[in-house]
């Protein structure tokens, strides 16, 4: 790898050029992965927000889940927003039986977990390994995390309102999630972390 790392972005569904974007503005390639040949090719991949239930059944249709599985297995560095914190995750709470997930982190997502009322907002969080002003976290229908295993950091939690504390951020080894989405903001500390964690791999 040199000091630019090439960065994936899952490009099966949801909002892919975002990622794509956010990444290029902080010092990686980024590329779409759709094929085996493009997961092969990346140095840390980001699965972006959407709909977990509906990439979960793409991941196999695309014969991508248990290559994907291997890879974050190895160690791959890989960063989930939303629908990709709860691909990320060992288990998943309120999802469709047949889904999948990845067991790249040892945590216990809820799908929608803020609910009705509540289901998409704003917040400004105090975020661990980011400094400078909180930052700017929109939630869209978004999980929340409700258990952490031992190996886990919690980087940032929701800091008032209805679901205040609830975890929203963590931390295993190479692998990031957030619940909420650092790309429609202007605000790239959390891409630039994660191209900083890729290097650092
Ligand atoms: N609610 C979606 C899911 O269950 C996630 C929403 C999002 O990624 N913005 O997959």
């Amino acid at each position: 790898m040199t000091n630019q790392p090439t960065i994936g972005v899952l490009a099966l569904q949801g909002d892919v050029r975002e990622h794509l974007a956010a990444l290029e503005t902080s010092g990686a390639r980024a590329i779409g992965v759709r094929r085996l040949s493009e997961l092969e090719s990346v140095d840390g991949l980001v699965i972006p927000g959407g709909e977990s239930t509906t990439m979960s059944r793409l991941l196999t249709v695309f014969e991508l889940l248990d290559p994907l599985r291997a890879r974050l297995k190895d160690g791959l560095p890989a960063y989930g927003s939303c629908a990709g914190m709860i691909l990320l995750a060992s288990e998943v709470l309120d999802t469709r039986p047949d889904a999948q997930h990845l067991d790249g982190l040892d945590i216990t997502v809820r799908r929608n977990a803020f609910g009705r009322q509540v289901d998409s907002f704003e917040s400004d969080l105090e975020f661990t390994g980011i400094d400078g002003d909180p930052v700017r976290a929109v939630f869209i229908r978004a999980p929340w995390v409700e258990r952490v295993g031992p190996g886990v950091e919690v980087l940032a939690r929701v800091p008032e309102g209805p679901a205040a504390d609830h975890i929203v951020a963590v931390r295993q080894g190479p692998v990031l999630a957030t619940s909420f989405h650092p790309e429609v903001t202007g605000d790239r500390r959390v891409h630039q972390l994660f191209v900083d964690m890729v290097r650092g791999n």
